[in-house]
């Protein structure tokens, strides 16, 4: 984590310490903006978790982010509530990181309980789309008896759920890959400037093709549920005259590549759609660890 602290810059350009700006009661530091503020240790304490971490030692951004990964009083805890902690702690320390922007670049007012609140929105919709990913196998069997056997197919390969969400000029294609049992193998997103839920749509797919192209998958199905896509690319003729540059960059891309492009119906494309929903909001751009 690179942060660029009122300490640091003051000492670079040689004016006095900076006060941390949410409590104004100590020097702008990591350690305190993260654990030791009073603003952030009401968050950390007013979790579910309930940490102290003004109890906690001085700490350095590399010292903290392996506090937050390996946390030694979770130490006898599972695996999944370590995961859960993680999750936690990196998504407040990325709220306060931003309350703290706002207040220092543009005099917004902060309120710890309304980022704690944020905090736990992230968590929870992090956990929806998580949960939504686990499900996903359950509509493969619908997905077979209807997409598949109308097309009279078997799939082996891998598969490639492509998906986009668009509001306002701005779009967030997301893919979800998995292999033959059905486990994940990506999930990428893309967050971009666009003109139409056309346009996003078929970023998505070319995204799907990328991936198919990068990984050099021998058998590989992209599913997606946008028609209009499918039925263009079973004919390589451009749909939309405005959209000709990305209809010709896909058909261009699936003369690379061995991948069969088939429709599916949403309620079959639910993992890529929540996950481009999600990532959507949060304006996520790049694979996710999984
Ligand atoms: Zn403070």
């Amino acid at each position: 984590m690179l942060f660029q602290q009122g300490e640091r810059l003051g000492q670079v350009f040689g004016g006095t310490r900076m006060q941390c700006c949410l409590c104004s009661e100590a020097p702008d530091l990591i350690s305190h903006l993260f654990f030791q503020c009073p603003f952030t240790i009401s968050i950390w304490f007013g979790s579910k978790w309930q940490v102290r971490t003004d109890s906690l030692p001085n700490l350095d951004g590399r010292e903290l982010v392996s506090w937050i990964l390996s946390t030694p009083q979770l130490a006898h805890c599972d695996t999944e509530v370590k995961r859960q902690f993680t999750l936690f702690g990196a998504v407040v320390c990325d709220k306060v990181w931003k309350a703290r922007n706002g207040v220092f670049y543009n005099g917004d007012n902060a309120d710890p309980r309304i980022v704690l609140s944020q905090v736990n929105t992230v968590i929870a919709e992090f956990t929806s789309v998580e949960n939504q990913l686990v499900g996903d196998s359950n509509h493969v069997g619908s997905l077979e008896s209807t997409n598949l056997q109308r097309h009279n197919l078997s799939i082996n390969g891998v598969r490639i759920y492509v998906d986009a969400a668009f509001k306002n000029g701005r779009g967030t294609a997301a893919i979800v890959s998995r292999d033959s049992n059905n486990r994940i193998l990506d999930l990428v997103t893309d967050s971009f400037e666009a003109s139409s839920p056309l346009e996003a749509e078929g970023h998505a797919l070319k995204m799907g093709i990328q991936l198919c192209q990068g990984r050099n998958w021998e058998e590989c199905s992209i599913f997606s549920d946008c028609q209009v896509w499918v039925k263009a690319v079973e004919r390589r003729k451009v749909h939309t005259w405005q959209l000709a540059w990305l209809c010709l960059s896909v058909f261009n891309l699936l003369s690379t590549v061995h991948v069969n492009v088939y429709w599916t119906p949403r309620v079959c494309n639910k993992s890529a759609h929540a996950l481009a929903n999600w990532a959507f909001r949060l304006n996520l751009s790049g694979p996710l660890s999984i």
